[in-house]
Formats: structure tokens, sequence, C-alpha cells
């Protein structure tokens, strides 16, 4: 398997020489040539597959430059019962017959990132390891991608991660999530600032090439392609617990922003998995939504993004995005160019000419949005008709699905983080706390550890040469 830009430039890759990297020399995401293809007989030996046998046999697929055994000692490490506190690793839970919630939310930061933040830290080790190398990880986060990626690369020889953070600003369990790791390679940057401002200061240095290269800087953002691959592995999963023979077809309903999750449901149902619908959840942050419906992809300015109450999906473009394009346009790497041009001067293009319905159909999708009104009012009567709790992410994409619901096809709801995160829009709906998992019940009194920075790119770099 070999990986290729969606923009056409440059030779095809393998996957060891793209997993450090972000986007391809030309400006586009990588890739793989074609999908692989799983026939029926081997459908039916993945059945019977626990997680990480699965994982296994679907990651050689794409990373078959890794040799055998490396692989799957690295799979077995990642999705063990230590970490993901379930031998199922994303247990389904089924509300009533042809209803289901596959739980994704089990690892050591309570939401679905970990489940690809966990292999990409041995598959970085791996790596570096091989190559002789260091890598030093900066970042800017809100609270979810930094917490699933400092969980996923403490202890990892060779790694470092400055996570830059808006001080006092993310909720006190994210806070004490982050800053309780006392490993000596990760670095808690408060920055006095929003969450912009470090942004922006990711931005400053990542523009510095010199400094970039000299001191070894990466990142592990959603576009990145093994976190892709790794999330692939639960969409299998989840059919094989949702269903009983291979003759069926079921329905995935996926809270979506940086069309990460869904993309790889995407390339499962490539793969042939029998997936009848997957179902495009967006907040009122609805860029995709309106993408699937109208067939106009409209970028949105950082001043119109809604701050929700499910903040993991309140994006003003999706990164992952141009994969998916990519795929309807059979390919065409000129055409992508032009749309993408387009984007850079217009913030928009439209698809809507082109035979886009069954464009959109071929690939399974349908989309919808929710409110905050709506997640409140889902949260509820889930509570009452199932007393089982969800968070705002997982609502939005409940809410969504069930309008979609079709007799005889089991609807797979994706639960991307535990009710425990987002407690204050529980405690509205339900007018309690959730539970807390066992080993979180204190986390805010955990000693922490981090330190305060000025809102200045030049304060990190000199931060991180002294260190690095
Ligand atoms: C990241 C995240 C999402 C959105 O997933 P994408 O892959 O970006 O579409 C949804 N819910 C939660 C809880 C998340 O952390």
């Amino acid at each position: 398997m070999r990986y290729v830009s969606t923009r056409g430039g440059g030779n095809p890759r393998s996957f060891t020489s793209i997993l450090l990297e972000g986007l391809a020399p030309d400006g586009g995401l990588f890739v793989p040539e074609r999908y692989p293809v799983i026939l029926l007989p081997e459908l039916k030996a993945m059945r019977a597959m626990s997680y990480p046998q699965l994982a296994f046999a679907l990651l050689s697929k794409f990373a078959g430059d890794i040799p055998a055994a490396d692989l799957e000692a690295m799979v077995n490490r990642t999705y063990t019962k230590d970490i993901f506190r379930s031998e199922d690793i994303t247990p389904l839970r089924t509300l009533e017959p042809g209803l289901h919630i596959l739980g994704l939310s089990n690892g050591p930061t309570l939401a679905f990132k970990d489940l690809a933040m966990q292999l990409l830290g041995n598959l970085f080790e791996y790596v570096l390891a091989k190559e002789g190398r260091e890598l030093n990880i900066l970042g800017a986060t809100s609270g979810d991608t930094g917490s699933a990626a400092e969980y996923a690369m403490r202890g990892k020889k060779g790694i470092r991660v400055f996570m830059l953070s808006p001080h006092q600003r993310m909720s006190p369990f994210q806070t004490a999530q982050m800053f309780s790791l006392h490993d000596a390679n990760i670095f808690n940057l408060a920055v006095k600032g929003v969450f912009d401002d470090c942004q922006d200061m990711v931005k400053a240095v990542s523009n510095d090439a010199a400094f970039k290269t000299k001191h070894r800087i990466g990142t592990v953002n959603s576009i990145n392609w093994a976190r892709v691959a790794a999330q692939v592995v639960y969409y299998f999963k989840g059919y094989f617990a949702a269903t009983k023979t291979n003759d069926e077809v079921v329905t995935f309903s996926v809270p979506s922003g940086n069309f990460g999750n869904i993309y790889a449901g995407h390339i499962a149902r490539s793969m042939g998995l029998p997936i009848k619908r997957l179902i495009l959840a967006t907040n009122e942050n609805n860029v995709l939504d309106e993408f699937m419906r109208t067939g106009r992809y409209r970028v949105r300015k950082s001043s119109e993004v809604h701050a929700t109450s499910s903040p993991s999906m309140d994006i003003s473009k999706a990164s992952n995005f141009e994969r998916y394009v990519s795929d309807i346009l059979g390919g065409n790497s000129t055409r992508l160019n032009a749309l993408w041009a387009q984007l850079g001067s217009d913030g928009s293009f439209d698809l809507s000419g082109d035979k886009f319905r069954d464009m959109i159909a071929a690939t399974g999708f349908s989309s919808g949005s929710s409110t905050h009104a709506d997640r409140i009012s889902t949260i509820r009567g889930l509570h009452e008709d199932y007393g089982v709790i969800v968070d705002t992410h997982t609502a939005d994409g409940i809410k969504v699905g069930l309008q979609y619901r079709e007799e005889g096809v089991p609807l797979i709801c994706l639960e991307t983080a535990q009710p425990a995160k987002f407690s204050e829009t529980i405690q509205e709906a339900l007018g309690r706390e959730p539970d807390r998992p066992a080993g979180y019940e204190n986390i805010e009194s955990l000693p922490q550890r981090f330190e305060v920075i000025d809102a200045d790119a030049a304060k990190v770099k000199a931060y991180i040469a002294v260190r690095t």
C-alpha cells in the first residue's frame, strides 16, 4: 500500500515515510493509492476476532512496510483492557432491538481520540527509534486533542510534547487531566490568552523553517493518516457486534467536526463493510451538513464559529474533508486543485452542478445538524427511555441518527465522549451530575505541573530551545 497526495504532486510514499508528516509537500493530504478490498471469506474470519486481532488484520493492509510481528506487538500493547477499561475495547450497548451505542470513549482521556492516539504514540516511538531520530511535538489545545496527545506520548522515548492551552480557560476537569501528568517529556504551557493565541503561536513557530528543522518540531493533528487508519477498526468491530451474519447491513451515525471519524467509516464502507448509510451529524457549526444538503462548501470565519455545548465539533472548516472530496471526484487532482484554489480566494466552492446527489448517494452519506435545545432534549429522552446518560456530542449524533432510522437496519450511534467531561450540560438536562468513571473522582485535587507563559511566539521558542 502506497500513499499519494490528493493534489497529485510527488511520488508514492510508504506508510512509515508519511507517518510523521502533516500535509503533503504540495499542500494536499496523503491518501492510499486505492482502498484495500475485504472479500466475504475474510469478513467471515474477522467476525470471530478480538479487537487487537481485528486491528492487526486491518492495519497490516495500510502499514505494509512495518514487519508483521512488530505491528502485531504494537497493536497488542495498545488495545488492552488496562488502557480501555473493557475487554471489548469498544463495547456495544443495545438500547432496544436495532438501536445501539458503540462506546468509543473508554480510553484514558474519556474521548474517542484515544483509540487512534494511543496507537500513534507506539507507532511514533517505533519509527523514531528505527531511524535514530527525535520528535518535539508542539500543539495548541482547548481541551480534548491536547490531552489525548499527552496521554499517548507520555513516557515515550525520543518524543517530547509541548502543549499550549489558554490559561484558566479550560474546564477544571480538562485542566486537571492535562496538568496532573508529571512525565518528564510532557510540558504544559498555560498561555495568557485565548485558544486562538495558542494556535497563532504554533503557526508562528511552524512558519520558522530553520527553527522547525533545528528543533525537530512536529504535530499530531487530525489529518495524520495513521489516526484515520486506526479509526477504521471500530467500524468493523461495531458492525460485527450489532449483527449476526454478514448478510446484514447497518447504519452508523457520527458526531462530526474535522471529518476524521466519519471519513474512517467511509473507508470501511469502501473496503466492503456492509454499511448502508453514514449519517453525518453536526452541531450549530453546520459547514458539513450544509455541503451534504446543497453541494456548497463554505468555510466559516472564526468570528462565525459558535461556541456550543458540544465544543469538540466547533469548527470553521473540516481538515479531513479534502480526502472525501478527492474520492467523490474519482481522484481527479486537477479538479481538486482548482476547487481548493477557489476555496483560498473565495472561501467556498460549489459542486451542486455536478451530479452531486448521485455522488453523495454513492457514498451512503446523509446529514443533519442539532442545537443546544436538541442536545438537552435528547439527553433527557434517552435518560427517561433507557436509563442511559450520554454526552453532548453523542447526543448530536443520536438526534440526527434517529431522524434517518429505518426499519430492519440496525442504527449504531458512536459515543465520542463520556458525559463526565461535559457535566455542566448534563446538570442542565437532568438536574444531576453524571457519575465519574472509577479513578477520575478526585482528579481536580491531584498536584498539577504547568508553566504560565505570555502569548508570545518568541517565548515559546526560547522555552523549547533550552529543552531540546
Ligand atoms: C474530535 C471530536 C469529535 C469530532 O470528530 P472528527 O473526527 O473531528 O469529526 C466529536 N466528538 C468528540 C467528543 C471529539 O473529541
